[in-house]
């Protein structure tokens, strides 16, 4: 073989195929292949539709060591030009049933290749821990193979734990009546690792009383799934979740802390990977000129992710509560954000925001939330929107909605003190109330200093020598070119 790719290690790369999984699986990607690995990345066809249309993909022809497969999601084929968030449920359920079998023939075929001297052998393969069939694939081909965490260490502790917690009858509720009468208040602090975590900051998959509920079963089962892996890494440091860690080092025989990956690739050399992305929806670019028009540390950024939906009232409590904090406010609102799908926002209130207010459908988070004019983020606590903001230095207001968002705003507003946290039942007097002291109050200026802080401490990190800079270079040694 003649292609100067064949010494390269080649890793596949499959995430759980929803945007929030996409984005720490790309990043993880490009810090592979900046350490020298030929990437194999799969997504479903639909998403990878979905890319070409965004214009994701602009660049990926051209390059040798950086390819992209799919297979079926088995779901109903939709027009990706319409861009439907597929419900994350039906997605779990079909991935679980079809996909076994899509993805050993992908593996086949890669090795045919390799044989063929067209790509280097694959040496091994980094899967989410939410796809369990990928670890069957891996053991049938006697592949390593690296499990990856998108979701938080504290969360995955949880998640650990949740077999026991149904063994001790916690979970799942006893009637409905357990959802208002305080029980979810129930301290964890037995549970090592999650010290200063209620009940009502798990999952919210717990909050039901089917014990046959399918996400609760699903992720219990993903926990099995992880005790039988080599090693699993995390989207997370050592400064922001030490515990969390010490407590699943003494769970899992090989944790190991990889990120937070913006930091990481913030100090990391540019690659010709640069112009690849991995949005599934195009970004809208005017508000990043828009944003150069504001004074530094002014501007709210308001974005609910790319699953969170809400009710219409809901929407129009934060819109009016945003007119009424009178602060410049960028904010991302996803066409299928809104239940129902209407917006709803009155003529009254554009010609209200007219002069500080942008709405947009989508953009590059990062690029927002590292621009000087941000002074603060309300956001649905993703674990990427929350270490995005981390490493961009900016302050929160929480309002969680679903999965793991309680748990991240737990650790945002308790264990960080960088965040607020806005009730469920949102109001447009509290949205007003906390976007003003985001801002200007004296608690927005404690949490913006504490978050620099934070962000300072995860750069040391995530440079060289620091933990994650290290335990990514044991974990490649260790578990993904082992046999070469
Ligand atoms: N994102 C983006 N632009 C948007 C909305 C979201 O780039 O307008 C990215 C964001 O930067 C993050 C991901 O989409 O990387 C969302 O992941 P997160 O875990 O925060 O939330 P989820 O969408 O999974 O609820």
């Amino acid at each position: 073989m003649s292609n100067p790719a064949e010494k390269k290690p080649h890793a596949v790369l499959i995430p759980f195929p929803v945007q929030g999984h996409i984005n720490p699986f790309f990043r993880l990607a490009k810090l592979l292949h900046l350490r020298g690995f030929h990437i194999t990345f799969v997504h479903t066809e639909y998403n990878y539709k979905r890319l070409l249309n965004s214009s994701a993909l602009k660049a990926f022809h051209v390059l040798p060591d950086f390819h992209y497969e799919t297979i079926p999601d088995g779901l109903p084929l939709i027009d990706a030009a319409a861009n439907v968030t597929q419900d994350p449920v039906s997605l779990g359920k079909s991935v679980r049933e079809n996909s076994l079998i899509p993805f050993r023939e992908l593996l086949s075929k890669l090795n045919d290749s390799a044989i063929a001297g067209l790509i280097p052998p694959v040496t091994g393969l980094v899967s989410d821990f939410c796809l369990t069939f990928t670890t069957k694939a891996a053991q049938e081909l006697a592949l390593p193979i690296l499990l990856f965490s998108p979701v938080s260490a504290t969360c995955l502790v949880s998640i650990m734990n949740l077999r026991d917690l149904s063994d001790k009858g916690l979970i799942p509720l006893k009637d409905e009546s357990y959802l208002t009468n305080g029980y979810l208040d129930t301290k964890l602090d037995w549970i090592p690792g999650l010290k200063n975590f209620r009940l009502k900051d798990l999952l919210d998959y717990i909050r039901t009383t089917d014990p046959n509920h399918f996400m609760l079963n699903y992720v219990i089962d993903m926990a099995d799934n992880v005790l039988k892996a080599s090693a699993i890494v995390i989207n997370t440091s050592d400064e922001l979740e030490s515990e969390a860690l010490k407590a699943l080092s003494s769970m899992l025989p090989s944790v190991y802390p990889i990120g937070p990956f913006p930091s990481f690739l913030n100090q990391s050399p540019q690659s010709h990977l640069e112009s690849l992305g991995s949005n599934l929806w195009k970004e809208d670019t005017e508000c990043l000129e828009w944003l150069k028009s504001k004074e530094p540390n002014s501007v709210v950024y308001v974005n609910f992710g790319s699953i969170t939906i809400m009710a219409p009232e809901q929407l129009l409590e934060f819109a009016w509560g945003l007119a009424n904090s009178k602060r410049p406010f960028l904010w991302i609102i996803r066409p299928d954000l809104v239940i129902g799908g209407s917006m709803i926002l009155s003529s009254e209130f554009v010609n209200e925001i007219s002069d500080r207010g942008l709405i947009a459908s989508w953009c590059s988070q990062e690029q927002v939330l590292n621009h000087p004019s941000i002074g603060g983020f309300l956001t649905h606590c993703g674990w990427n929107s929350t270490t995005e903001s981390v490493c961009a230095g900016v302050p929160m207001l929480c309002w969680p909605v679903s999965t793991d968002q309680p748990t991240n705003c737990r650790s945002i507003c308790s264990e960080w003190g960088i965040g607020i946290e806005i009730n469920t039942d949102v109001t447009r007097k509290e949205v007003e109330k906390n976007v003003n002291e985001l801002i200007l109050g004296e608690k927005g200026k404690e949490m913006r200093q504490k978050v620099m802080q934070l962000k300072k401490k995860v750069e040391e990190d995530t440079r060289s020598g620091g933990l994650s800079y290290r335990n990514l270079d044991k974990v490649i040694k260790e578990v993904l070119v082992k046999q070469t």
